[in-house]
């Protein structure tokens, strides 16, 4: 069967952008022959349901939580980044029914800056899998010192041993904020109560950086645009994670502004 499919693989994925942006950069490049689709899978469903993927004519799929850590595990063969991070978003099927991992996220957070990394400091907010795509990219760009701050500080302590980070008890300056908690994603909860720091703060940063996206995000990037600093938000990184899976499944340049169109206005057509 020819490999026609791609999708997106979570639990909960309802509130998935990928489809939208996706579809839209498959018909943008005249691809229209394959499709993306939502993919619900819980955990215990997830390695069977990835294994059967390729005879059902899937040539990739990308994972969002929970299964990033586990769309590592299943795989095959995978690149050193999604390795060092324990983590993979992008998969990809041969006909043979093999299964290959790689990790966008942490390539798509670098594109998503568009300034150079070397040299720079980053304080990366949060410990769990975003965090460590963000800690592990900014070193490998070239970052001079990347600190870390978590709620729970033992995570933090890992995740900075492993990497090759500092972590840290509280905030300090740095050139970059990346900010990669879940502050923020519950539109009843002030994002600035759940961060570390306060609106005034951010003013030790020259870039901020906010990982979330969805209806409750916004603050963080609202208080630094009005603070005048440089502002990468949840959508672009997201759409420059799913450029790269594009580009990988299809090996076509992806449509960037399409995508973006399709991300930031999912029910437009
Ligand atoms: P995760 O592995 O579950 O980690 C969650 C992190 O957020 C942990 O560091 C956790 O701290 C912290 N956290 C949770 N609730 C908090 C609160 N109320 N106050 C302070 N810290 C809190 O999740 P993840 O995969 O890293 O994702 C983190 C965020 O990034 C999510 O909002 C996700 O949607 C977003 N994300 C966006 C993209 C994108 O493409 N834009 C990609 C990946 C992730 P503890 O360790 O103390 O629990």
């Amino acid at each position: 069967m020819p490999l026609t499919r791609l999708g997106v693989i979570g639990w909960p994925v309802a509130h998935s952008r990928s489809p939208a942006m996706h579809s839209a950069a498959l018909a943008a490049c005249g691809l229209g022959g394959l499709t993306y689709t939502r993919l619900p899978v819980p955990p215990e469903l997830f390695e069977q349901t990835v294994r059967a993927l390729p005879e059902a004519g899937f040539l990739g799929v990308n994972a969002t939580i929970p299964h990033k850590a586990a769309a590592l595990v299943v795989a095959d063969e995978a690149t050193e980044r999604a390795r060092a991070i324990g983590a993979a978003n992008t998969l990809t099927f041969t006909p043979e029914g093999g299964i290959a991992a790689d990790n966008t996220d942490a390539p798509g957070l670098i594109a998503a800056l568009e300034e150079p990394v070397a040299g720079r400091t980053a304080l990366v907010l949060g410990a769990g899998g975003a965090a460590r795509a963000a800690a592990w990219a900014l070193l490998d760009a070239g970052a001079r010192e990347v600190r870390v701050w978590n709620r729970t500080p033992e995570r933090a302590r890992i995740l900075a041993e492993e990497l090759g980070a500092t972590a840290v008890p509280e905030p300090a300056p740095a050139d970059l904020l990346v900010n990669c908690t879940a502050a923020g994603l519950d539109p009843a909860r002030p994002a600035f109560k759940d961060l570390p720091l306060s609106a005034d703060d951010l003013g030790w940063y020259r870039c901020v950086v906010d990982l979330v996206y969805g209806t409750g995000a916004g603050a963080l990037i609202t208080a630094a645009r009005e603070r005048g600093l440089r502002t990468v938000d949840g959508l672009e990184i997201l759409v420059r994670q799913g450029a790269l899976s594009f580009e990988r499944w299809t090996g076509r340049p992806p449509p960037l502004q399409v995508m973006r169109a399709a991300a930031r206005d999912p029910d437009r057509r």
